[in-house]
């Protein structure tokens, strides 16, 4: 069995057949999907679905791209989203600095507001993380060490950066980029990571491997991501698919 841990089927891209995707993410060994929430109405829909659809789990937060008012905005609301069945996690949290559609402190804020909600919870983060893996790092390292659990969703940083997160206790989540030609110096990290801290992600509708680029991705071609993971460590996808959902079981407790 394999897992995608980072699928977003509450997104109208999904309107017309989410049924069928979900159906073909099982037919091809794709048995547990974690749908985060982007906004406060996208993790109510991420509940709802979640209660709809075995196979299907729940993560509630706000995205760093996401603009609110201010941080009491949210924050109770999705408190009571948090306590609800089938939600496993509290993401997509974190920092955008590459699209910048938010002013930093005001992200910074935010993030920091919904760790501290995962912890109230004892739930783990699912981390958001671009062009921001400095400030990211020390954010998270300020978070109580008895808390610390989550993943760096579609990771991106640093051979650094990747020490540092695994010394903190975090996993990292990979997605279909391990398959475009140009993206060697993530191989590498794949294939130096340890194998227990890495967790398979499609980011469906965006990030499409290279056999299906530029189109919408979906949670049943996962399985091309554990193939390159497979490849580049030299094992049997089997193995990837096994060890890669012991770890999405033992951190999202499913
Ligand atoms: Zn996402």
């Amino acid at each position: 069995m394999l897992c995608d841990t980072h699928c977003h089927l509450d997104f109208e891209a999904f309107d017309a057949d989410r049924a069928a995707v979900i159906e073909r993410a099982g037919a091809a060994g794709v048995g547990r999907l974690l749908n985060p929430g982007t906004s406060l109405e996208s993790s109510r829909a991420a509940v709802q679905l979640a209660g709809r659809h075995s196979a299907l789990y729940a993560a509630v937060g706000i995205h760093p791209n996401e603009k609110v008012k201010y941080v009491g905005e949210f924050l109770h609301e999705l408190d009571l989203l948090a306590g609800q069945p089938r939600v496993v996690a509290i993401g997509e949290i974190g920092l955008d600095y590459y699209r910048d559609a938010v002013d930093r402190a005001a992200q910074c804020e935010k993030f920091e507001a919904q760790l501290g909600l995962a912890a109230a919870h004892s739930l783990p983060v699912i981390i958001h993380c671009r062009a921001a893996y400095a400030d990211a790092r020390a954010i998270v390292a300020a978070w109580p060490a008895a808390h610390r659990a989550g993943v760096f969703h579609s990771f991106s940083g640093s051979p650094e950066d990747l020490d540092a997160l695994l010394e903190l206790g975090f996993s990292i989540g990979i997605t279909a980029p391990v398959t475009y030609p140009k993206s060697h110096a993530l191989r590498q990290l794949v294939g130096a990571a340890p194998l227990d801290r890495i967790l398979t992600e499609t980011d469906a509708p965006f990030l499409a491997p290279q056999s299906r680029r530029g189109q919408r991705n979906e949670p049943a071609l996962v399985v091309e991501v554990a193939a390159a993971i497979a490849a580049e460590r030299r094992l049997e996808i089997s193995q990837v698919a096994a060890a890669t959902s012991a770890n999405a079981a033992a951190m999202f407790g499913w």
